[in-house]
């Protein structure tokens, strides 16, 4: 195990682990290629390999039996864990902390095959109350600051082609999240307003960057996306944690998603993606500046090395664009 480290300069921090295995991989430039069924670890009648931490399923079945419609284990290769406590030091002007944190495996379906396109809206309703359960649970441990999901869908974000997303907690605040909450807190000041209510008001008035629009949220290709055809997905209602999403909410959020996913799948061939979740950091009061989204990221071109090295993106497609291809009525 290695070390979260803080860049002295931009506040950004970084996990740092020299003993992890896709080393390798990093040198060789190569594909994964995709782990077939018969191998894959999140297969039912592999249940005994891992210990669930939650699960949901026929009603009557023991832990760790098949009967599942939904596991969440440990991570095999965890990037942080649970054990001990959280040791911030520092070497110079450097900040070093140990890998404390949360890293934990939603297992989507026992189906090996099935996206969420393909999987019917209960059971991503179940996936999305899942994140709701571990959020609610993992908001106990106070030396916890935030959590993140992350969903990978497609072939170009994970070797492991069964459905599943991760769940991380960290003993601090990443850049992506604090950034969002600096931006929104200085929005609140001005103008006593959620930023990402007023952006909501906007843009479904000005319509052209909607991508679908349903009774509680939105979907829009963002004014300054960093990536083409990236898709933001926001409540209408403002709520800064996602665990006060209600179960109806639950249910319009899986269909909304279904949807998006759907026509991203026919706009881009072999379309993959990552779905992140950004809700508040724990124990901070943010009720009335954040406002909970989900950011779909499709891996379309890669990052070049510009932009790795400036942080600052080059996106080809004008998000009116993007909205126009991915919306589902007769305008496309
Ligand atoms: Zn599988
Ligand atoms: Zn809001
Ligand atoms: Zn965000």
């Amino acid at each position: 195990m290695g070390d979260l480290r803080r860049d002295p300069v931009v506040n950004r921090w970084v996990i740092i682990d020299g003993e992890r295995a896709e080393r390798e991989a990093i040198f060789q430039m190569e594909l994964c290629a995709p782990i077939p069924a018969a191998e894959c670890p999140f297969c039912p009648g592999r249940e005994a390999q891992d210990d669930e931490v939650f699960a949901l399923g026929k009603p009557g079945r023991a832990a760790n039996e098949p009967g599942w419609w939904l596991r969440v284990i440990p991570d095999k290769y965890p990037i942080l864990r649970r054990e001990g406590t959280v040791e911030r030091r520092l070497e110079g002007i450097f900040d070093l902390m140990n890998p404390f944190g949360i890293h934990e495996v939603v297992v989507e379906t026992p189906e090996h095959h099935k996206g969420w396109p393909e999987l019917d809206d209960l059971q991503v309703e179940r996936v999305l109350s899942t994140y709701r359960t571990r959020s609610l649970d993992l908001r106990q441990d106070d030396r916890l600051r935030q959590l993140l999901v992350v969903k990978n869908h497609g072939r170009a974000v994970s070797a492991f082609q069964h459905p599943h997303s991760l769940l991380i907690a960290l003993p601090t605040v990443p850049k992506g999240v604090e950034e969002e909450v600096q931006g929104a807190a200085y929005h609140f000041r001005q103008s006593q307003r959620c930023v990402y209510c007023d952006v909501i008001e906007q843009e479904v008035q000005m319509g052209k960057r909607v991508v679908l629009e349903s009774a509680q949220f939105v979907a829009l290709a963002p004014f300054a996306s960093r990536f083409p055809l990236e898709v933001m997905v926001l409540p209408k209602r403002h709520a800064a944690d996602y665990e006060t999403i209600g179960d109806e909410e639950l249910l319009g959020l899986a269909k909304l998603l279904k949807t998006v996913l759907g026509s991203l799948e026919e706009v881009i061939q072999n379309f993959s993606c990552s779905i992140i979740l950004h809700t508040a950091p724990l124990h901070q009061d943010l009720r009335a500046i954040y406002h909970w989204h989900l950011e779909l990221l499709p891996k379309i071109t890669k990052v070049a090395g510009f932009e790795w090295g400036t942080g600052f993106f080059i996106n080809p497609i004008p998000p009116e664009e993007a909205a126009s291809r991915l919306r589902v009525d007769s305008e496309r």
